[in-house]
């Protein structure tokens, strides 16, 4: 059982409690928060060490005592307790909130992020359907999409043997020149022209550490004073230098960024960082455990796949971005979008574009090049269903089906459903020949395609 995974109320319910206090991105009671930051830390345990889950359950009262923990086991029970009764108390309840109000932003972030470029913002939405459509529901909806992130390093000095994006070794780091600064300031720039207010969503690492990165909080001030925002950070060398990450926690929190996370590889680091850092100065860091002992299991994909169950791995990708992805050191720059990891894309994302550049203006080019995209179906497109898709006739229409859902097209909307989308199967018509090929009116059979093309189900037209 996920401890903050609310099992019974909903946000609109607590948000109807009077004991509960909006936390996240807000300010909050000292007592409130206090509390609240503890809870979260019985959370973390819970999750990442099997043994205090054992010893939880043969002698509940002495190991929260052992632990610091300064709550009774009935108070914390459905955190901990699938088969919990009664009502959840405060604090639960109050934990849960948290978790919901993170789950609501992230949500509200994946759908209601608009960006400047009109075909760009089209391009990302559809991403976003096929994704629903590919990935297990969990992974679908943890994703945001947001438009840009951004390598300051090439490779990463951690190693982990499970990345999920195959992380090269660290061999280089982009830093903070007076040069790279003004590069650093234009590619934001650009970046800011295509994607508007939605790049302040971007973040400064990938397949790379942002703390192997000596000058990662100067890059990160800088594009807080072009984007208005200051970049989430995640990174799983927390430990390397205490003060340095300290003092990194309170600028992301002096410049509003509502929550950064810290990687956990091993058992000990999660003890380690709780006794190195209070539950209040983590109270708005989330804690991703990826221990052997810690619930869940990782995602299959990148250097895990070949050593992960496939019958326990459930996520599929860890990558987040539709949208541009930088390697500075490089100068290059690759148009991705999240997938299931598979032989053609390991790493778990597509790659629809990849271009190296020298300046800003280059850069522009091929983003522009890469944003321009019609929002609507060319004539001389050629539709293919998507390589995940098995067409089925059914009576009057069709069925699309991959290994787990389908859906279904009816005559009802269209009358010549079912040999449209036998035509559009064998991948040989240009949308003008389907329109002169059927006995429907064009602009009908416009129609239907257009709404298949929106829904993300063309292969090389997403
Ligand atoms: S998972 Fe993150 S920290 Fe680990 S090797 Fe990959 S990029 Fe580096």
């Amino acid at each position: 059982m996920d401890p903050e995974r609310p099992a019974v109320l909903t946000l609109a319910e607590l948000r109807q409690d009077p004991e509960i206090q909006p936390v996240f991105m807000s300010e909050q009671e000292p007592e409130y928060a206090g509390e609240l930051a503890v809870a979260k830390r019985f959370c973390e345990r819970w999750r990442g060490d099997a043994d205090f889950r054992a010893r939880m359950e043969k002698d509940p009262r002495g190991t929260l005592e052992q632990a610091g923990v300064p709550f009774g086991a009935d108070e914390l029970r459905p955190l901990y307790d699938a088969q919990a009764v009664g009502p959840p108390s405060r604090l639960v309840r109050r934990v849960w909130a948290l978790h919901q109000e993170k789950v609501a932003w992230r949500e509200s972030l994946r759908q209601q992020m608009e960006l400047t470029s009109p075909g760009l913002n089209a391009w990302r939405r559809r991403q976003i359907r096929r994704c629903a459509w590919q990935l297990a529901t969990g992974n679908s909806e943890a994703i945001v999409h947001p438009p840009a992130a951004f390598e300051l390093a090439r490779g990463c000095s951690v190693g982990c043997w499970f990345c999920g994006v195959s992380a090269p070794k660290l061999t280089d780091l982009w830093l903070a020149t007076p040069e790279n600064r003004q590069l650093w300031r234009e590619v934001l720039e650009v970046v800011m022209e295509i994607c508007g207010p939605a790049a302040g969503h971007a973040f400064l690492y990938w397949a790379t550490d942002p703390m192997d990165n000596p000058d990662y909080e100067q890059f990160c001030v800088d594009f807080h004073s072009v984007t208005g925002q200051f970049p989430q950070t995640t990174t799983a060398l927390a430990l390397k230098n205490v003060e340095r990450t300290r003092a990194l926690l309170k600028l992301s929190q002096q410049y509003g960024s509502p929550l950064d996370r810290f990687s956990v590889l091993t058992l000990r680091q999660l003890l380690q960082i709780h006794e190195q850092f209070t539950p209040l100065e983590l109270l708005r860091v989330e804690l991703v455990t990826q221990n052997k002992e810690s619930l869940g299991a990782r995602s299959a994909a990148g250097k895990a796949l070949s050593r992960l169950d496939p019958e326990t791995a459930h996520a599929t990708t860890i990558a987040c971005v539709s949208g541009f992805l930088f390697n500075l050191p490089d100068r290059r720059v690759r148009l991705v979008s999240p997938c299931p990891s598979s032989p053609r894309w390991p790493d778990g994302y597509r790659v629809h574009g990849e271009a190296t550049f020298s300046h800003a203006g280059q850069l522009r080019e091929v983003l522009l090049e890469w944003s321009n995209r019609p929002t609507r179906l060319g004539l001389q497109e050629v539709p293919c269903f998507r390589e995940d898709l098995r067409l089925v006739p059914r009576e009057g229409g069709f069925r699309l089906q991959d290994k787990s859902r389908g859906v279904d097209f009816h005559s009802r909307g269209y009358a010549g459903m079912q040999q449209l989308g036998e035509l559009i199967s064998e991948g040989i018509y240009t949308v003008e020949q389907l329109c002169l090929k059927m006995e429907q009116e064009p602009a009908e059979t416009l129609l239907a395609l257009q709404e298949m093309y929106i829904a993300a189900l063309f292969e090389d037209l997403l």
